[in-house]
């Protein structure tokens, strides 16, 4: 790994270098990591179908051990293809009156403005766009798409999603954002986006001029394990918020990467350190090609349960989507109350049942 990062010190920094550069055939990275070798065959038959494709700074983030965090988010693991499954278990294809946007949920709309990234996350939930040929949403589509929003008035909420949203050209973003801060009736702009945690060098300057333009936006970004949190891209994030930035996290529960309490809460505490507020804890729901990152769902739910015993800054809300596009759902505290003559009786975190008295006055 040093060797990657001292052979091209100068360039290093610069994101369209990285992209160049980026790692996309499993053979590129067996000198790094020789324990490649003996599954190289498997892993490149597993990429056949999922593609892989990694940046230099990613990569440089991991270390040459078969359990790191890192590695297991970029590294093809046979069981991706060892069952058939659901490809789309939120039926957003079904909930996409145009192409390229989804409106599942009444005053939020999902745009995916592309299919490309610049890393190929193991995890993906949109792994079947993996296959189709890259795109950028422009031209017609996108104009079908605004008009759409344009015509719905109860949509307050937009998001940029994909793909990786950030791989569009500072032009292409200005031109979306403004085209949707001109819609009256939209309230906010968001974007999903992974490049903080695998390619920081994107937050140039002249993106943050854009963003400053239509500020504030809001970017949920997808950090999963603490050590994905360099001081490079803690330093990009902070000085983002200048340009009206506003950080959240959509972390994903992942077997082996970051299903422990102790994990999850290094990685919350130090996102908040960064200015980086944690949004949502996802349980990794059941889609072809991602069910070996599983936690059971008891199991999640004793991880968040303790979670909860942290600072309230630093826990996100637990969520899961259901199969068969039953919907996000938000599991929170399991409180339980009993009603009595003139109040309720509530189980305390640490002091069992406390009274809690009706209001006096009727
Ligand atoms: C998750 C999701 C959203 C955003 O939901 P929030 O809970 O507001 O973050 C919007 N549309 C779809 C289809 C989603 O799955
Ligand atoms: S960056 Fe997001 S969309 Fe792209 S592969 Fe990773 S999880 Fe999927």
């Amino acid at each position: 790994m040093e060797n990657l990062i001292s052979a091209n010190r100068e360039l290093w920094f610069d994101w369209k270098w990285q992209l160049m550069n980026s790692l996309k055939r499993i053979e590129d990275i067996v000198d790094y990591f020789p324990f490649l070798k003996e599954d190289l065959e498997n892993l490149k038959w597993v990429t056949k179908k999922y593609r892989f494709s990694v940046t230099p700074y990613y990569l440089s983030l991991a270390e040459n051990d078969p359990d790191d965090p890192i590695l297991k988010q970029i590294i093809p693991d046979v069981l991706e293809i060892a069952r058939r499954g659901d490809p789309d278990p939120y039926r957003e294809d079904e909930h996409s009156p145009v192409p390229h946007l989804v409106h599942r949920y009444s005053d939020r709309v999902v745009l995916l403005v592309t299919n490309i990234c610049p890393v190929y996350c193991r995890h993906c939930m949109r792994k079947r766009w993996w296959r189709r040929k890259g795109y950028v949403l422009r031209g017609p589509l996108l104009e079908e798409a605004l008009n759409y929003i344009r015509a719905h008035e109860e949509v307050k909420d937009v998001l940029l999603s994909g793909g990786e949203p950030l791989l569009l050209k500072d032009e292409e973003l200005d031109y979306i954002l403004s085209k949707l801060r001109e819609i009256k009736h939209l309230k906010v702009l968001r974007i999903g986006s992974r490049v903080p945690v695998t390619l920081p060098m994107r937050l140039t300057e002249s993106l943050g001029r854009v963003f400053e333009k239509y500020a504030p936006i809001y970017i949920n970004t997808h950090f999963n394990h603490p050590r994905e949190l360099s001081d490079f891209t803690i330093e990009r994030m902070k000085n983002f918020t200048r340009y009206g930035v506003i950080w959240g996290n959509q972390t994903v529960l992942l077997k082996g990467v970051n299903d422990s309490v102790e994990i999850l809460k290094e990685l919350f505490y130090n996102l908040l350190s960064a200015g980086v507020r944690p949004y949502y804890l996802f349980q990794c729901d059941p889609v072809e090609g991602v069910e070996h990152f599983r936690v059971p769902l008891s199991r999640a739910i004793e991880i968040y349960r303790q979670l909860m015993n942290f600072s309230g800054m630093a826990l996100p809300k637990f969520a899961l989507d259901l199969p068969e596009g039953g919907g996000k759902v938000i599991i929170s505290s399991p409180c339980e109350v009993r009603k009595m003559e003139n109040g309720y009786l509530v189980r305390s975190n640490d002091r069992g049942e406390v009274f809690y008295p009706d209001p006096p006055f009727k």
